[in-house]
């Protein structure tokens, strides 16, 4: 096999970030770039045609990402639980 970019695994999905939760929760396809995936918490398009899915991991280690998941979460939170007086 010849080894050029490294292509996309649907399997990478099931991995999981250091914050414990899988790839498939919070990225997703990028239609436009089949050597990247588009971060729906960053809302920006990670390549990963260099190492693959430790890109997409290293990605949502990123203090950036990091506070952008804590701040969907916090508000999902107020959404459930309404607002206090
Ligand atoms: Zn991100």
């Amino acid at each position: 096999m010849p080894s050029g970019k490294t292509k996309f695994y649907p399997s990478w999905m099931e991995k999981l970030d250091n914050s414990g939760k899988t790839l498939g929760s919070w990225c997703k396809r990028d239609t436009s770039n089949e050597f990247a995936r588009y971060c729906t918490v960053c809302m920006k398009s990670i390549s990963c045609c260099n190492s693959g899915a430790y890109q997409l991991i290293s990605q949502a280690d990123g203090q950036k990402h990091k506070e952008n998941m804590k701040y969907m979460h916090d508000n999902s939170q107020k959404r459930l639980f309404g607002s206090a007086p």
